[in-house]
């Protein structure tokens, strides 16, 4: 947060905008749409309560099901539950490690063999690279169902020039702190569909017709941005380019400190993509670097550096236990094998450097 994020913030509740009333909300979702270079845009809560009124419109019943990437945060997947469908989960590729569109077939198959019907294809623009859309799509409308795109992390990134999100009916974004722009908590739900939009900005707004008493016709959520939020949005939404410049620089550092270790690999970037690096990924090859993922993870942890596993599959977590699972392996090995490094924009080289001096001095022992 620097002073123009400040600045925004006080000029807001000067004016007295501190609800979701007001014209700050609407210039948010306006500059964002601008941005991103979609038609629509809605303001919401957060990335999730996006995903969660796209998927309500969509009316999913028991027996109902979406395919979603097993590797993945689960704030992409529990919309689907809340919306009362079963996710079919489906590995990742190693050329984006997004979902594998070669995969989804089977994942069509499997369900009918359960005796569930697909309706949506929810995939994830995972650590900052846009997945293959266009091959995703295509199986979707092979298949007549939509593709809700969870582009949470994906904030800045592109694919042939267009902004993460782009090519599915709609895609949500997300805010969180930990995001390469941050509202506090907050999210958006964006389209070029002007109906879906007015349907979700309505959802998340209790659902109330236009009429003078509360008059309602099904239920909503209280799913909208505070004005507080969007100001922070505002002044934040300036400076993605530069942190997107940054976060690919901090990438770049590592790889040219580390990228010819025998063993380690960094996280790829896929022919017409522009990675964000939202996060800087390494994977190792244990067998080669001596020293795995977690014994790095806890030499990182003794020198007060942060670093986390990759995200556990969604079908090894408890909850998910009896999910349906296309799974070739790919994301397990991730998750077994990989390691996300410091990567926030405000790292110093300086920082970075003692990151890799970290990391040499566990391998070379
Ligand atoms: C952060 C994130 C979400 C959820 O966004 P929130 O704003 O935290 O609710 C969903 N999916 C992925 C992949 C995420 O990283």
């Amino acid at each position: 947060m620097g002073p123009a994020e400040r600045a925004r913030l006080l000029q807001t509740f000067d004016d007295g905008w501190v609800s979701s009333a007001g014209p700050v909300v609407e210039a948010f979702e306006r500059a964002f749409a601008e941005a991103t270079g979609f038609g629509h845009a809605t303001a919401l809560s957060s990335g999730t309560a996006a995903l969660q009124v796209a998927l309500t419109m969509l009316d999913l019943k028991p027996g109902d099901a979406v395919i979603c990437p097993t590797l993945t945060f689960i704030g992409g997947v529990s919309p689907v539950v809340h919306a009362g469908a079963r996710p079919i989960f489906v590995d990742c590729s190693a050329a984006d490690w997004n979902l594998d569109p070669a995969l989804l077939e089977q994942a069509f198959d499997r369900a009918k063999v359960q005796g569930l019907t697909v309706r949506a294809i929810c995939p994830a623009d995972l650590y900052g690279q846009c997945c293959d859309i266009d091959a995703i799509r295509a199986v979707a409308d092979a298949h007549g169902v939509p593709v809700i795109l969870d582009s949470a992390e994906a904030v800045g990134a592109t694919l042939n020039g267009r902004h993460a999100g782009h090519g599915a009916q709609a895609a949500a974004f997300s805010f969180n702190g930990n995001k390469i722009i941050t509202t506090g908590g907050g999210g958006m739900l964006a389209s070029d569909d002007a109906a879906l939009i007015a349907r979700a900005r309505n959802l998340a707004a209790a659902a109330r017709l236009p009429a003078i008493h509360y008059e309602h016709a099904e239920v909503g959520f209280n799913y909208r941005m505070l004005s507080l939020a969007a100001a922070l949005g505002l002044a934040q939404l300036e400076t993605l380019e530069a942190r997107v410049a940054r976060r690919r620089a901090i990438f770049d550092r590592y790889v040219a400190r580390l990228g010819d270790r025998p063993g380690l690999a960094f996280a790829p970037e896929a022919p017409g993509r522009r990675h964000t690096r939202w996060l800087s990924v390494m994977v190792m090859d244990p067998e080669i670097t001596g020293a795995g993922p977690d014994h790095l993870r806890l030499a990182l942890d003794a020198a007060n550096i942060e670093a986390r596993p990759v995200w556990k599959p969604m079908h090894l977590q408890p909850v998910f236990r009896d999910a349906l699972v296309v799974n070739d392996g790919v994301a397990e090995a991730l998750f077994a094998n990989g390691l996300c490094l410091p990567s926030g924009s405000s790292l110093t080289d300086a920082d970075i450097d003692r990151v890799c001096d970290v990391i040499e001095t566990t391998l070379d022992a």
